[in-house]
């Protein structure tokens, strides 16, 4: 089994209320930088506000860029 296969299965992303990914808290203030830093093109842009839709390098160029420490990782909140 391969990595992305693995990480998909133990993450569950068939169900992402209930998987842990990134996510960008209310911190965030769309200055986009951690759009523009992930190698991967891994963050889609939507409404202003970064989404992580998929299971990625895990490299955390995104978290650590972020000026704002908007970027957690975990099981997103369900206010967030
Ligand atoms: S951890 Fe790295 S690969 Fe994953 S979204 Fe952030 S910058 Fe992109
Ligand atoms: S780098 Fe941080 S503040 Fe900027 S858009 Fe990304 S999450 Fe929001």
């Amino acid at each position: 089994m391969n990595f992305f296969k693995w990480l998909i299965k133990k993450e569950k992303w068939s169900d992402r209320s209930k998987a842990a990914r990134f996510y960008a808290t209310e911190e965030c203030d769309g200055c986009k930088l951690c759009y523009d830093e992930c190698p991967t093109g891994h963050i889609k842009w939507i409404n202003e506000r970064p989404e992580w839709e998929k299971p990625c390098l895990m490299c955390a160029a995104c978290s650590t860029i972020c000026p704002s420490g908007a970027i957690k990782y975990g099981i997103v909140p369900e206010k967030e």
